[in-house]
């Protein structure tokens, strides 16, 4: 079995964007079959009560993935060819 990629450099845009708290996509089903591939961080905040949280890489503290969001696999060449048996809201 081959491990998933492991992520050697992340990019940011240098872009602001502006959320509340109860900013949310909404996520859609790529389809059956078909897997959603995601990355997960995790950043340090500072300060809880400010509205202004910096995700930084001086306060990110892990990214992990890719990995499917519906079958929870890591990304590998082998996962991707198959058809994903996960589901996007599961029971
Ligand atoms: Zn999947």
């Amino acid at each position: 079995m081959s491990k998933g990629n492991r992520i050697s450099q992340l990019r940011d845009t240098g872009i602001k964007v502006r959320v509340d708290n109860k900013h949310h996509k909404p996520i859609e089903d790529p389809g059956p079959g078909k897997h959603f591939w995601i990355l997960t961080g995790l950043w340090r905040v500072a300060n809880p009560t400010s509205n202004n949280f910096m995700l930084d890489a001086e306060n990110l503290v892990t990214v992990d993935g890719p990995g499917c969001y519906k079958c929870e696999g890591l990304y590998t060449d082998e996962l991707a060819a198959q058809s994903c048996k996960g589901s996007m809201f599961p029971l």
